[in-house]
């Protein structure tokens, strides 16, 4: 199955991508974690990358393309993927075509993720996660059970992203409405686009996603 998640900043593709990979097997492809990655080792891409992020806008069409049919080229995921944060824009979501139409593959559903825009301001600016497990947590709405210790994997040292800030969510926000919500009409005419709720619960979400890909 190919799976694409949409949705503005803050959405909770991350998180619905993780319960998506726990139930039905299939692999997340996320760009937006493969660039922090560059980041870290401190490649080329990634300090290229790591400019274009923090100021909340997106990174060239041609490096994520080239980044994206790599991972697909080395199997990653092979036909079970989760497509977490891409296609950003027109000219992606035509090079994926593409790069499916190559492998005789096909898109199977895109889901978009539907919240208030207020709200994701709010969950954006309070997040972080543990730096062992990458578990996710929410200085409001998802605590861990005992103050400063991952629920999952009991690691003590949490992170925040450098563009979780007003001033930077705002400038990712503009950038969804002006390069990526173009494309859903894209989806809508294939007959593949879904949108489910997500200003429901984590499990409420994911509920709806569950009913989709079933
Ligand atoms: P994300 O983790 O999906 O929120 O992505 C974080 C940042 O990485 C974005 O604000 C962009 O700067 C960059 N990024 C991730 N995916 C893409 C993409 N498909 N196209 C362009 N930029 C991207």
């Amino acid at each position: 199955m190919i799976l694409i998640l949409l949705g503005p900043p803050g959405a909770g593709k991350g998180t619905q991508a993780k319960r998506v990979e726990e139930r039905f097997g299939l692999i997340q492809l996320s760009t937006g974690d493969l660039l922090r990655e560059e980041v870290k080792t401190g490649s080329e891409l990634g300090a290229t990358a790591k400019k274009i992020m923090d100021a909340g806008e997106l990174v060239p069409d041609d490096l994520i393309i080239s980044m994206i049919s790599a991972r697909m080229d080395a199997g990653s995921g092979g036909n079970e993927v989760i497509l977490d944060g891409f296609p950003r824009t027109e000219a992606q979501a035509e090079a994926l075509d593409s790069m499916l139409a190559e492998k005789g593959l096909s898109l199977d559903h895109v889901i978009q993720i539907e919240v208030d825009e207020e709200a994701i301001i709010k969950r954006l600016a309070g997040r972080y996660s543990c730096t062992k497990c990458g578990a996710g947590y929410h200085d409001e709405f998802e605590k861990p059970a005992k103050d400063g210790v991952c629920d999952t994997c009991g690691g003590t040292d949490f992170q925040r992203r450098s563009d979780d800030n007003e001033q930077t969510v705002r400038t990712r926000m503009a950038a969804y409405h002006e390069q990526t919500r173009p494309i859903l009409p894209f989806y809508e005419r294939k007959g593949a686009l879904n949108t489910v709720d997500g200003m429901a619960t984590i499990d409420g979400v994911f509920n709806q996603i569950e009913e989709i890909l079933e």
